[in-house]
């Protein structure tokens, strides 16, 4: 196949490239750098299966040639509000991507005929009511909130890509993604797993935002990009949650980075720094995707924490 995945030069998409040429497919990354990077391609550059358009997805996409996927990964994905990275600070750009930058790629997948993947969020749930997020729940979500450019425009992404499901017939799908790390992740995105590794590596206090009772559900890359696969090659139209279904307070997952990274440093509680739609609880129902992509999570919080220091300590220039 011939794929085209925007985002290519961010985390996840960096991650896709690599791991569709070594199914033996061609991709063609598309980024405009505003939150991803060129270090995360470097390694493809020279390789003939991958070829490279610098170009921002808000504005009209043309490639030559013919073209049997598209991935839409295009997005800032930090909620960091103290992070120039982070959405907060590019509420405009997050709402083009998501909006401009869908219409665009469906354009292209409706040219080629080509399915067409949709990278949405378990954002698109908001703070949620029902637990765990099973993909038929239709969010708690504040329309004009702190999180909103994000959840809004990642929820027209969606209606839009249904929109060219239905009325043009063109064979979409969507991977409702929750909370994912692992190596390439941004230093400074100001999430939290990037943000604990780090300051444990220094052996400092770790900042947990609010009373740290909320809960997140952590996916190690490599399983997310085994379910993204999956779904690709999958003919499943209706959204599917990917993410892995353990839930830990960040209380306790500040415990486990300071007991791996043997930090002596005594936790420290920002009040402030909680934003205001911060969702309480998040953990997905990954039933359909057991069901229909026979897809399981195999890498646990600890494993996974243990294969991504690597990646922090070597950027840091820690031995
Ligand atoms: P990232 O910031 O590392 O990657 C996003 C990439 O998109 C960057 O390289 C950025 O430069 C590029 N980009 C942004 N706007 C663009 C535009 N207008 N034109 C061209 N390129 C543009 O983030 P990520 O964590 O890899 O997220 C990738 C996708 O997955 C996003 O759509 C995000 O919403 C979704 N997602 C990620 C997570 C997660 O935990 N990482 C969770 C849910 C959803
Ligand atoms: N968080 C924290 N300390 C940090 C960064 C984040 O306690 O230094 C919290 C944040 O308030 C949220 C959770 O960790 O409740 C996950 O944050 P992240 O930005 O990684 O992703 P989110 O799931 O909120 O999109």
């Amino acid at each position: 196949m011939r794929i085209l995945i925007t985002g290519a030069a961010g985390f996840l998409g960096s991650h896709l490239c690599d791991r569709l040429i070594a199914s033996g497919h061609e991709v063609i990354g598309m980024d405009n750098f505003i939150t991803g990077s060129s270090e995360n391609l470097v390694h493809l550059a020279g390789n003939p299966r991958f070829s490279f358009i610098r170009h921002d997805v808000a504005n009209f996409i043309f490639v030559p040639g013919k073209i049997d996927a598209v991935l839409h990964f295009a997005s800032p994905a930090s909620p960091n509000p103290a992070s120039p990275f982070g959405y907060p600070n590019l509420p405009i750009q997050t709402m083009k991507a998501g909006a401009l930058g869908t219409h665009n790629t469906l354009g292209v997948a409706r040219a080629h005929n080509a399915r067409y993947i949709l990278a949405s969020t378990s954002e698109i749930y908001g703070d949620p009511q029902i637990h765990p997020q099973r993909e038929d729940y239709w969010g708690h979500v504040d329309p004009i909130g702190l999180r909103s450019m994000y959840d809004e425009s990642k929820r027209f992404a969606e209606a839009l890509t249904m929109a060219y499901h239905r009325y043009h017939n063109i064979n979409t799908g969507i991977v409702r993604i929750f909370n994912t790390y692992g190596p390439r992740m941004r230093l400074d995105d100001g999430r939290v797993i990037p943000n604990f590794i780090q300051q444990a590596l220094k052996q400092e206090p770790l900042t947990i935002y609010g009373d740290g009772k909320q809960t997140r559900s952590f996916c190690y890359v490599d399983d997310l990009i085994d379910g993204i696969e999956k779904m690709i090659f999958s003919d499943e139209n209706m959204p599917v949650n990917i993410g892995n279904p353990d839930e830990f307070t960040i209380i306790e997952l500040a415990n486990l980075i300071n007991e791996i990274l043997k930090n002596p440093a005594e936790n420290i509680y920002q009040v402030g720094k909680v934003a205001g739609d911060d969702p309480l609880r998040r953990q997905p129902d990954i039933v359909r995707a057991r069901k229909i992509l026979g897809w399981d999570p195999k890498v646990d919080l600890r494993s996974g924490l243990l294969k991504t220091i690597p990646f922090f300590k070597e950027k840091m220039g820690i031995a």
